[in-house]
């Protein structure tokens, strides 16, 4: 009989895979999480950009600047927050420059597909009670639906016992948060998150 994976055995498969590239998906091999194994949030992104591929840690420039700035709001300190709970992606590795030059590639539907298994292993073996999908894709994972951003960002939708509450993209060429109507709706997000952060860890972080 088999034993269930650990998070380490999960991310120590992410490490070594090359399943993209032996698909003849063009990326850089280099899964790009953090966290701890006792987290209770996560962040869920889109994949990594350059600056998180080449420092090896998610939201790593301006993004995560500006992702950290808003999760302040909720009373989140951002060094606490990337120790303590998880930040990973919906595909683990940067997946190079869009064809345009205009930011980073989306990642396909395959490669999205081939990576699908690392993400359910890392939620269900976390078993956060808050996730937090950032940007389009990552809401996706969550509404299939592809609902336009201004109908989910300051909601709330509870799945198999947690609360997944989504958070725009927050890149500095994104120009939707950049609205006046969006920023309210970023605030409203960000209160819904200051509550959950206030349910599952009391009134001050641990
Ligand atoms: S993106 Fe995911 S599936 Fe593709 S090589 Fe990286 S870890 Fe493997």
């Amino acid at each position: 009989m088999t034993h269930p994976l650990t998070l380490i055995e999960i991310q120590s498969q992410m490490d070594t895979c090359r399943l993209c590239l032996e698909a003849s998906h063009d990326i850089f091999p280099r899964a790009i999480y953090a966290g701890s194994p006792d987290a209770r949030m996560m962040v869920l992104g889109q994949a990594p950009g350059i600056t998180e591929k080449e420092a090896g840690r998610p939201f790593n420039a301006g993004s995560g600047s500006r992702l950290f700035q808003w999760l302040a709001g909720a009373g989140i300190e951002e060094d606490w927050f990337r120790t303590t709970q998880y930040m990973t992606s919906i595909t683990k590795c940067y997946p190079g420059r869009s064809k345009s030059g205009s930011g980073d590639r989306v990642p396909s539907k395959a490669e999205q597909q081939l990576c699908r298994p690392f993400l359910e292993g890392e939620i269900g073996l976390l078993n956060p009670e808050l996730i937090m999908p950032v940007g389009r894709l990552a809401i996706e994972y969550f509404f299939p639906s592809k609902p336009a951003l201004k109908d989910v960002i300051g909601t709330q939708m509870q799945l198999d016992g947690r609360w997944i509450v989504p958070l725009p993209h927050p890149s500095g060429a994104s120009r939707w948060h950049q609205n006046e109507e969006n920023r309210a709706l970023i605030e409203k997000a960000v209160g819904l998150v200051r509550g959950h952060y206030g349910r599952i860890f009391g009134a001050n972080p641990v």
